[in-house]
């Protein structure tokens, strides 16, 4: 953002605002354990920016959430929302804790007393929150349950990822994917590359980077490989995701069809073709399309001149460090960045948020072309800035987003 921020040429007015959240809100959760002990999580609301609307962004759970990180993740949003152009800002929320130390009903008792910390700088039309790391449907439920409680209303719009049963709209579960591979599709189809000629590796087999394989794989590309947090599979001829996601359910990896840990049945994997790979060879195979689905930083400058794709599409958020998008500048590869790639989970959360407001229940179907409609009208925003500035997508998409959340904070007299 920084690098935009000053090839922009902004004024310093224009540039405090990007520097700093309108508002940090810090408190600390006290929560009772089930053994009779008392601990105390520091938790985090973020607020970015809301010139352009209410805030939006995740909550994540996790021992490394801190105060940095959730404003740096805070700011992204803001970027985000602009370049898809949802009437959102950016904000992000966090509590230090691992939710694998505690039980379900420990981690209910988190998600509600976050929701009495920060009740008062939330809302449907304030800030709106959605899952993130560790945080899921079912937590998105408890906290507009708390909500609604504590503000005697009934505010389904407050939060976004919610299950289908309490709120939640068709086609949120698999929107990340979805908004990436039609992006992808558009893309493919302006360079007049056929899929069944193109060959894919996917890191991350979670759910972005498993339902990013299986609609590659019905629409004719060849997935050559996948990983998970075990490590992956690869295959020159191209796999069956499918498949692998059976052995995964069974096995709890993506290589369980061959592998019980580091332990190969070779002969097996001779049969299919099939080679056990590490989480770094995945990202420098030969392959036409490189999809980082799982980390942040795993494409950095040691290893960004041994990739051999000529797409990245950024499904992670922030795989890509700034020295390696530095390299791939020289080596001609085409990065689709995180805040394009990856916006079709806060487009159909809007989705979510106007059925919550309205009253309305979407088909599959609508979520499904709505969602279309607005990722390409954000890629080709982001596409024609690019070509008129000569810079990457990823320069582009934040010039565009930067560019209109000015525009907004314009209107309302900010500058
Ligand atoms: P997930 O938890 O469902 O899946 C994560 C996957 O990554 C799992 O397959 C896990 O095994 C794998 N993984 C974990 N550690 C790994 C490692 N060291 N090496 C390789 N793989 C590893 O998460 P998700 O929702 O699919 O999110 C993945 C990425 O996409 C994250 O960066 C997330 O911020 C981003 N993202 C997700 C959404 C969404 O709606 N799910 C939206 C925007 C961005």
């Amino acid at each position: 953002m920084h690098i935009v921020v000053k090839k922009l040429q902004l004024t310093d007015a224009e540039k405090a605002l990007f520097e700093e959240p309108q508002f940090i809100h810090k408190k600390s959760l006290k929560i009772k354990k089930e053994d009779g002990s008392t601990i105390e999580l520091p938790a985090f609301r973020v607020q970015f920016n809301n010139a352009r609307g209410p805030f939006k962004g995740g909550i994540r759970f996790h021992p490394l959430a801190d105060e940095d990180e959730v404003k740096a993740l805070a700011a992204l949003m803001a970027i985000k929302t602009a370049v898809v152009n949802i009437p959102f800002g950016g904000g992000k929320g966090g509590v230090q804790c691992n939710p694998k130390e505690l039980t379900k009903a420990e981690v209910q008792k988190v998600a509600r007393a976050y929701i009495r910390a920060f009740q008062d700088h939330i809302g449907p039309d304030i800030d709106c929150p959605a899952p993130d790391v560790n945080t899921t449907p079912a937590i998105m439920a408890w906290m507009r349950d708390e909500y609604e409680k504590q503000t005697k209303s009934y505010s389904p719009a407050v939060i976004t990822g919610k299950p289908l049963a309490f709120g939640g709209s068709l086609g949120r579960d698999t929107a990340t994917a979805r908004g990436g591979f039609f992006i992808l599709q558009e893309m493919m189809d302006r360079e007049a590359l056929d899929p069944e000629e193109l060959t894919v590796a996917i890191q991350g087999f979670g759910n972005a980077g498993a339902h990013m394989a299986h609609y590659l794989h019905n629409a004719g590309y060849t997935v050559v490989a996948v990983s998970d947090s075990q490590g992956g599979v690869y295959s020159p001829e191209g796999i069956d995701p499918v498949r692998i996601q059976k052995y995964k359910g069974k096995t709890g990896s993506v290589a369980g069809e061959y592998c019980e840990g580091s332990v190969c049945d070779i002969g097996r994997m001779k049969m299919d073709n099939v080679q056990h790979i590490t989480n770094e060879e995945i990202l420098e195979l030969p392959c036409d399309i490189l999809i980082p689905a799982a980390l942040d930083n795993v494409i950095t400058a040691d290893n960004a001149k041994n990739i051999k794709a000529k797409y990245i599409l950024e499904l992670a958020n922030g795989p890509t460090t700034p020295e390696a998008d530095a390299i791939f500048e020289t080596m001609n590869v085409r990065v689709i960045p995180d805040v394009l790639a990856n916006a079709g989970g806060v487009t159909v959360s809007y989705f979510e948020w106007t059925q919550g407001r309205s009253g309305e229940q979407w088909t599959k179907e609508q979520v499904d072309s709505e969602l279309k409609r607005v990722i390409l009208e954000g890629y080709k925003a982001v596409r024609r800035e690019a070509r008129r500035e000569k810079v990457s997508y990823r320069h582009a998409a934040f010039s565009v987003g930067i560019k209109r959340m000015l525009e907004a904070m314009k209107v309302r007299g900010w500058l």
